[in-house]
């Protein structure tokens, strides 16, 4: 990353990966927005009523709850749905001048080729990296139904030797709990969009000349943020 410009950092990976985790981690350590697609999503359809709609430019209607019903099953969302509220969101934060981490977006080619051009006007494809955070299938499953949330402010809390016993949120003491979408029944409907719908996004990398590294994901959350240091600061 250039010091002085405004940079773009996308971590990618199956659930389970600690894109939550080392995204928090991040957005801490330097001065970075952390921009959580699911968080985004879900704020739409709290409170939304049956015949709530968004209408996107081409006119095309995607129902909230609609929505909300994908998600809860663990598929993802409409892509043009899902690209029309993280882009107003970008917009938002680039216009304040804001560096940003995204997890969770793109998440599907249509979102990546809907995404990325948006991404390299606003910040330049030099300062845009992707970090993939790799895991086996085995381990996302362990992890996933293993890990907590706090119901409050969504801290992710992953499962390690000091976590186990938490009941509330390190961070503001709210309930931490187990989400229907890690469920181990929906978790391997995620790993299987994963490879389906989100893996041929790398190429799709390749092609636009944005940088991908790739990050060990089963070291330890302290080592795996360290790689992410080293890989940000080349
Ligand atoms: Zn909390």
């Amino acid at each position: 990353m250039k010091k002085g410009q405004k940079f773009a950092v996308i971590i990618i990976g199956p659930p389970g990966a600690g894109k939550g985790t080392q995204a928090e981690l991040l957005a801490e350590k330097i001065n970075l927005y952390y921009f959580e697609t699911a968080r985004v999503l879900e704020k739409s359809w709290t409170n939304a009523k049956k015949s709530d709609y968004i209408e996107i430019d081409d006119g095309e209607k995607f129902y909230l709850l609609d929505e909300k019903k994908l998600f809860d099953k663990g598929i993802i969302c409409s892509p043009p749905f899902v690209s029309f509220i993280v882009k107003k969101k970008i917009k938002e934060l680039a216009e304040q001048n804001k560096n940003i981490i995204l997890a969770g977006s793109p998440r599907t080619l249509h979102e990546g080729k809907q995404l990325m051009p948006f991404l390299i006007d606003l910040y330049g494809v030099e300062n845009i990296l992707v970090l993939e955070l790799k895991i086996s299938n085995k381990q996302a499953i362990w992890r996933n139904t293993r890990r907590k949330l706090c119901s409050k402010c969504r801290y992710p809390v992953p499962f390690t030797k000091e976590t186990q016993k938490l009941k509330e949120c390190p961070k503001c003491s709210g309930k931490l709990v187990t989400r229907t979408l890690d469920k181990e029944e929906v978790i391997k409907v995620r790993l299987k969009q994963y490879t389906g719908r989100t893996y041929p996004l790398f190429k799709y990398f390749k092609e636009i000349g944005v940088i991908v590294k790739e990050i060990n994901g089963e070291q330890s959350i302290e080592d795996v943020f360290k790689d992410i240091l080293k890989a940000i600061e080349r």
